[in-house]
């Protein structure tokens, strides 16, 4: 039987209906990590915990991918069936900022300060025939 399966465990809360990206934040300066760290690298503590990370932030900047990323980029498409998609940075509240894809693709459709959603989405298939879901935003 196949799964969904996270593309790599600790980076968001699964399996969920309303998935969240985990952070760490530092309980001696407050600073806020994706992905998690076990230390902190503003001040250095290892007090740091875990934390779930607002599901909605605003596009900080953007750009689009227009070509295939090299090794170790995995995913169902080859060169020629490859799709340009956007990546962008997303300033989340009282957070951090996180570099994730975006569901759109084009210039037209990314505007800096717009609200976006996070959402949880299969990136490609596995040799068993699993799903391996990532994480991207959406404009809201
Ligand atoms: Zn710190």
């Amino acid at each position: 039987m196949s799964e969904r399966k996270p593309i790599c465990p600790g980076l968001f809360t699964w399996p969920s209906a309303e998935p969240a990206l985990l952070g760490s934040r530092c309980r001696q300066c407050g600073v806020a990590e994706f992905p998690q760290k076990l230390s902190c690298p503003a001040c250095g503590s290892e007090d740091v915990g875990v934390e779930e990370l607002p599901r909605r932030g605003k596009l900080w900047s953007w750009t689009i991918q227009g070509f295939m990323p090299k090794t170790p980029y995995r995913s169902d498409e080859t060169p020629e069936t490859f799709k340009p998609y956007g990546v962008g940075y997303i300033e989340l509240p009282g957070a951090v900022c996180v570099e994730s894809r975006l569901l759109e693709n084009t210039p037209e459709a990314l505007q800096i300060g717009m609200e976006m959603e996070l959402v949880v989405d299969t990136f490609r298939h596995d040799e068993a025939g699993n799903e391996i879901v990532g994480f991207a935003f959406k404009a809201v």
